[in-house]
């Protein structure tokens, strides 16, 4: 086989790796933050229904303006949003890709706050947008000075706030989104893939959306909403905004097969989201006994728990593995990242963790 490094590759995409979170079929898989729950059956069956009504019309492209899905995401989205203030692509990583190819591009720079979703950097190195890594505050927390300062430093043309932040699961304060937004000259997106997860009463950046035309709020229903395999993302914007995405987005995206199933989901929002407020138990269980076992677990408004106190943690992650429990090395020396999943499935990762926890006189030595 040809090697990377022999092909007429472009130049800045020398070197770099692509995503690669494991895929492997483990009886606990925590490692990607997905909804562990299943779908209930009784919306599987309305989604079926509607996908198979649409199968009969596949010979013709889909509605590329996926209007009926728009109206469907404004009217979840609430704050009397309306369809022109909604895109929406194959995951939101779609979407994040489409914002960066509009307003980013060689030239321009995006900014973000390290560490920080991965997909950023890549998703800049793709579309030949500059990415700049600014640094957190203690406890990866990121004061509103914090981040005005950075914003004021690199003038960047794209700002992109994980909120709450994977992988460290720290919530952002709206008044520091607020500034960020009023400082910046370049358009700001808040990554609010985990929204659903914060603590109830916590507003978010939507409210903010108001006469500020540069501000752009990205959802999925990849995460709480238990649908991370059909592959939706969406977003909030002014409606110039989002038109720009029409110069880039390739015709007919998002296929009929999508919109169906997610129109179907969408129907069916509250049976979709019921375990939210389950998965948040789990998520505080994790932390309260990571704490009494002498780890350290980072504060988190997601359905994950960073933790550091982790001698190695890839012995750990192995050991884990060996056990048939799949969590996340996200590259931070002593910390790895654990998914809330079921009460059984969260039970199995606390049995096996504690075997390696610093409180334990005779741990195992790994
Ligand atoms: C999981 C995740 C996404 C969602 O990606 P999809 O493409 O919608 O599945 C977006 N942003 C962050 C920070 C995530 O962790």
């Amino acid at each position: 086989m040809t090697s990377l490094d022999e092909l007429p590759i472009r130049d800045d995409l020398r070197g770099k790796s692509p995503y690669g979170a494991p895929q492997q079929t483990v009886p606990v898989a925590l490692n990607v933050n997905e909804n562990t729950h299943p779908i209930p059956e009784d919306v599987a069956h309305d989604i079926i229904a509607r996908v198979a009504a649409a199968i009969l019309h596949l010979n013709r492209y889909p509605d590329r303006e996926f209007t009926e899905l728009r109206r469907s995401l404004a009217e979840y989205l609430g704050h009397g949003l309306e369809a022109a203030q909604i895109w929406a692509a194959n995951g939101s990583n779609e979407v994040l890709q489409h914002i960066l190819q509009a307003y980013g591009g060689p030239g321009r720079v995006a900014l973000g706050f390290s560490p920080t979703y991965s997909m950023y950097g890549l998703l800049a190195s793709g579309t030949g947008t500059g990415w700049i890594m600014a640094a957190r505050d203690d406890e990866f927390e990121v004061s509103t000075e914090t981040a005005v300062r950075a914003v004021q430093e690199h003038d960047p043309d794209v700002v992109l706030l994980c909120a709450p932040n994977n992988p460290t699961g720290t919530p952002l304060a709206l008044d520091t989104i607020r500034a960020v937004a009023d400082a910046a000259r370049g358009v700001v997106v808040v990554d609010e893939a985990y929204f659903e997860f914060a603590e109830p009463g916590t507003p978010s950046a939507l409210t903010l959306l108001e006469g500020r035309p540069r501000l752009l709020v990205s959802r999925t229903m990849s995460k709480a909403f238990a649908f991370a395999g059909a592959r939706v993302g969406y977003l909030a914007g002014d409606p110039a905004a989002i038109d720009a995405l029409r110069l880039v987005r390739l015709p007919y995206h998002l296929s009929a097969l999508t919109q169906a199933a997610a129109l179907g989901a969408l129907a069916h929002s509250s049976e979709m989201l019921a375990m939210v407020d389950e998965i948040r138990g789990q998520r505080e269980r994790i932390s309260a006994e990571l704490s009494r076992l002498g780890f350290h677990p980072y504060r988190s408004g997601s359905n994950f728990v960073l933790f550091g106190g982790v001698d190695e943690p890839h012995a750990v992650f192995e050991a884990l593995l060996e056990r048939g429990i799949l969590i996340r090395e996200i590259g931070i020396p002593g910390h790895l990242r654990v998914t809330a999943g079921t009460e059984a499935e969260t039970s199995a990762f606390l049995e096996a963790i504690a075997l390696f926890a610093p409180e334990r006189p005779n741990r195992i030595a790994v």
